[in-house]
């Protein structure tokens, strides 16, 4: 698929990681809640659960109900312990009271923007991101943290360049209005957006997300050979040179750059149709294909400081826990079960390198 392939190290190689945590995880809703918080719990000991539902997750109220949903799953599911932290959605017309109320709350951290329309039941999202201002001033009073879908969804703009033009217009304005505001640029899918991160300043507090997916594949996945409607997500798959240079930057050690993995999962029925929807689902296997990809730059040693720039910015305190990984093939089941329906998951039917020990 993508050109991964050049460094590796043999079978049965061991390696002990800090417990990753997912600071980016769709467990959507209804029946579906409970094939997904088992398998995010094999794997992370915090997953920031996104709002996106339907309705969104506008208010507090909303966030307590859904925030225990998912913790009843978690108990039902056996399995280890992984916490679950809440973010509300923003829209235009979010108070600066809501944020007072979401302090209250240990689990809720903060917001996510998305612009209208953006990607997956963003239609509530926000239209004009100056209306918001009033609320990013509180929430960087309060240091609580604003997690951005950094793309513009102007029709006009091509869909390949949504993410260059969202830094132009408009996230450089706000970490400019707001240095003291923590920002995660959410699953960052072009250089553009990693050299955007790299050229703030040191005291800056903006740090970017990226996905398994978008360091594995490049479009090409999504396009050679007929259309591969279970690559297609949001920010949409891009060239190699933009795949690498993501790689580059999740490797780097910089402390810039975090674990999100994005994982989105739809019914199979809704991505294969005449208009899928856009969402991956990794989270069966996100941490192994994070491994996986480390290995294929020669960069193992840098999963550390990966896993932890993460939790140091969302203040994540888990006593030095760890996780062992064995390098041993596993194969990806060809569906799993998503409530009453199922999902294709990322690689279906094929290998994946890594297998979690414990
Ligand atoms: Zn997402």
């Amino acid at each position: 698929m993508s050109s991964l392939a050049s460094s590796s190290v043999p079978n049965g190689t061991k390696i002990t990681i800090p417990y990753p945590c997912d600071f980016h995880h769709h467990f959507r809703q209804g029946p579906a809640i409970s094939s997904l918080v088992p398998i995010a719990s094999q794997r992370f000991g915090t997953a920031l659960a996104m709002p996106n539902t339907k309705p969104p997750i506008t208010t507090v109220p909303l966030a307590i109900a859904y925030h225990d949903e998912l913790m009843a799953a978690r108990k039902e599911g056996g399995g280890e312990m992984m916490e679950i932290v809440n973010v509300l959605y923003l829209t235009d017309n979010t108070t600066v009271e809501t944020v007072d109320e979401m302090a209250k709350h240990d689990f809720i951290v903060g917001f996510k923007y998305y612009p209208a329309g953006a990607t997956t039941n963003s239609d509530f999202g926000v239209t004009d991101f100056l209306k918001c201002y009033p609320v990013f001033s509180r929430l960087s009073d309060l240091n609580m943290v604003l997690c951005i879908h950094s793309e513009v969804s102007t029709p006009t703009v091509d869909i390949f360049d949504r993410e260059k033009v969202f830094i132009e217009t408009v996230i450089t304005k706000i970490v400019k209005d707001f240095p003291n505001l923590k920002i995660v640029m959410e699953h960052i899918s072009t250089i553009h957006g990693v050299n955007f991160i790299k050229s703030l300043p040191e005291t800056s507090k903006v740090v970017g997300s990226i996905t398994p997916h978008h360091i594995m594949y490049n479009r090409n996945a999504l396009l050679v050979g007929g259309v591969k409607p279970h690559f297609y997500c949001l920010p949409i798959l891009k060239r190699e040179t933009h795949r690498a240079a993501l790689l580059e930057a999740a490797s780097s050690q910089s402390g810039r750059f975090i674990m999100g993995t994005d994982s989105a999962p739809h019914t199979v029925g809704s991505k294969e149709s005449s208009c899928g929807c856009a969402g991956v689902f990794n989270g069966h296997a996100a941490v192994e294909m994070y491994v996986e990809a480390f290995e294929s730059v020669g960069r193992l040693d840098a999963l550390e400081d990966f896993i932890e720039t993460g939790k140091k910015f969302y203040g994540i305190q888990d006593g030095g826990r760890t996780m062992e990984l064995v390098k041993e093939e596993w194969r990806v089941e060809e569906s799993m079960e998503l409530g009453e329906d199922v999902v294709k998951p990322l690689r279906a039917g094929e290998m994946v390198k890594w297998k979690i020990v414990r």
